[in-house]
């Protein structure tokens, strides 16, 4: 995944930033959905309901990813890496 300036962010990690900062990104219709399954992976006595309310909840995180070389926003959303979309870019106001 590149920037539009040429960098690359790292493959292995599309939901990490090593080298610049990364944030969650959930839309606000998806977020009632996404703290219940949060909730039940907490409550979960059982590390399989667990796991499984986790995968569930990681449906609805798309991530923003800050170019550590122009400082633009790339934003991902939710099941954008599976839907081979294509990542939005932002450019901050100078
Ligand atoms: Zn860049």
């Amino acid at each position: 995944m590149h920037c539009r300036c040429g960098y690359t962010f790292p493959v292995d990690s599309a939901m990490r930033n090593p080298a610049g900062r990364s944030f969650a990104l959930i839309d606000d219709k998806d977020y009632p959905a996404f703290l219940k399954e949060e909730k039940n992976a907490m409550l979960a006595t059982e590390e399989e309901f667990s796991l499984r309310a986790i995968a569930r909840s990681c449906r609805y995180v798309g991530c923003l990813l800050e170019c550590p070389e122009c400082s633009r926003i790339l934003m991902l959303p939710a099941n954008s890496l599976e839907a081979a979309a294509e990542p939005q870019f932002y450019s901050r106001e100078p």
